[in-house]
């Protein structure tokens, strides 16, 4: 049977196995070195990872979003960096198939679909971050090219990215509000420089970093959608983002309870295993409900993909509650491994790391709090 005609189950059974095999014992290297192994895009697009939502005239899957989204949690039990550089990459193949023109879609889908082009999206800056509006990376729109000065910074795939969606700003619609665009950078483009790879204390290995467009120069082909419909793709992937990052922070949850679990039966003190200890059990039983609690929201929010209208509202709710418990049971896991839990190298250690960054990236809680706010207030009552 090819890989291309398995049904769901079976498919995601052999994500599993490929993710054990071949991520599991990369994971710690990817972590020390902070460097991805690129390779590893080649061999997840033949697995079928990086085409799970799209339509097989691309090479993709489809087999649906809620499948992606198990995939991405079963990725993060291994490695969170492989799974947020997924997401990321995710997140401009759904903008192109969205958004994108057919000559885009067949220019890049399939190369993204098959890991022989990695791709990126590119909006947060040195001086603008939560507040899109103030971004500063311009874009004339010229008759045939697209010029672009400006600085990207905090960019999950920059080191080893192919493909860039960039945010731009194209012009100004009063009252201090910035008309948004969005072109599609290569590597390869004049004027593109990759500039700095950034030390990150989680989620190493994820390739973040600072890209420079000087005078940069693409094809007027490369504006996805019309000019000015920047803030709206940038809503639709941030979309797809948060849900990422909630699968991502879910999958480290697991991890974390499952540790927990065999260390505290394994390791004893005054004379028992430490689970035999009632403070000790009490914290995992608090754990493991957490974790239950988010897979069943998760769950929720994922049926609703492309079906319910205030999904922005579900994507943040699901983002803030479940990226923060992330952090709650990995520190808590770290606390039940004693003295082992704060060693270098240990799994629990880089569960905590990773588990951090997920507060803050696809948007942090606070601005997950304020999108929660103003849609409660136009939606009257959940
Ligand atoms: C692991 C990781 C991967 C990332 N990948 C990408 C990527 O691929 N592409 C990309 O474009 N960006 C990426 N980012 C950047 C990320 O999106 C930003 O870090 C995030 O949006 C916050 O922006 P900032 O860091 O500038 O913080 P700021 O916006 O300066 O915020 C600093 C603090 O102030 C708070 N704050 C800001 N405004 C408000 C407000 N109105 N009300 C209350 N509190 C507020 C924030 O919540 C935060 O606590 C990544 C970040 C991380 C950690």
């Amino acid at each position: 049977m090819t890989t291309s005609s398995l049904s769901k189950t079976e498919f995601l059974n052999e994500v599993g196995k490929f993710v054990s095999e071949r991520i599991a014992p990369l994971s710690r290297e990817i972590d020390e070195r902070n460097e991805f192994p690129k390779l590893l895009y080649k061999e997840m697009g033949e697995k079928g990872i990086l085409g799970v939502t799209v339509p097989k005239k691309y090479g993709g899957r489809n087999y649906g979003f809620p499948i992606y989204l198990k995939v991405v949690e079963r990725v993060a039990r291994e490695s969170s960096a492989v799974a947020a550089s997924i997401a990321t990459h995710e997140m401009l193949t759904y903008i192109l198939l969205k958004h994108g023109t057919e000559k885009q879609k067949e220019k890049y889908l399939t190369s993204l679909v098959n890991g022989e082009m990695v791709g990126g999206f590119a909006m947060t800056e040195p001086w603008a971050g939560s507040d899109v509006n103030s971004i500063s990376t311009s874009a004339e729109i010229r008759e045939d090219t697209i010029i672009i000065d400006g600085v990207k910074k905090f960019i999950s795939n920059g080191t080893f990215g192919d493909l860039f969606g960039v945010v731009v700003k194209t012009g100004e619609l009063g009252k201090g509000r910035a008309e948004l665009s969005f072109v599609l950078v290569e590597k390869k483009d004049p004027g593109f420089k990759m500039e700095e790879k950034l030390d990150l204390s989680g989620n190493r290995g994820l390739g973040v970093a600072k890209l420079v467009f000087n005078n940069c120069e693409v094809e007027r082909g490369k504006l996805v959608g019309e000019k000015g419909e920047g803030f709206k793709i940038i809503m639709d992937a941030l979309l797809l983002g948060k849900l990422s990052y909630a699968a991502i922070a879910l999958g480290l949850m697991e991890e974390a309870v499952n540790l927990c679990l065999s260390y505290t039966r394994e390791r004893k003190q005054f004379n028992q295993p430490l689970f035999n200890f009632q403070a000790v059990n009490f914290t995992i039983a608090e754990m493991a409900t957490e974790f239950e609690a988010s897979k069943a929201l998760l769950e929720k929010v994922a049926s609703k993909w492309g079906r319910d209208e205030n999904l922005n509202f579900y994507a943040s709710v699901a983002k803030l509650f479940i990226t923060g418990k992330a952090c709650e049971t990995a520190l808590k896991a770290v606390q039940l491994h004693g003295g082992r839990g704060y060693l270098r190298g240990e799994k629990v250690e880089k569960l905590y790391r990773d588990a951090k960054g997920l507060e803050i990236g696809e948007g942090t809680s606070e601005i997950q709090k304020r999108i929660i706010a103003r849609e409660l207030s136009k939606m009257g009552m959940v």
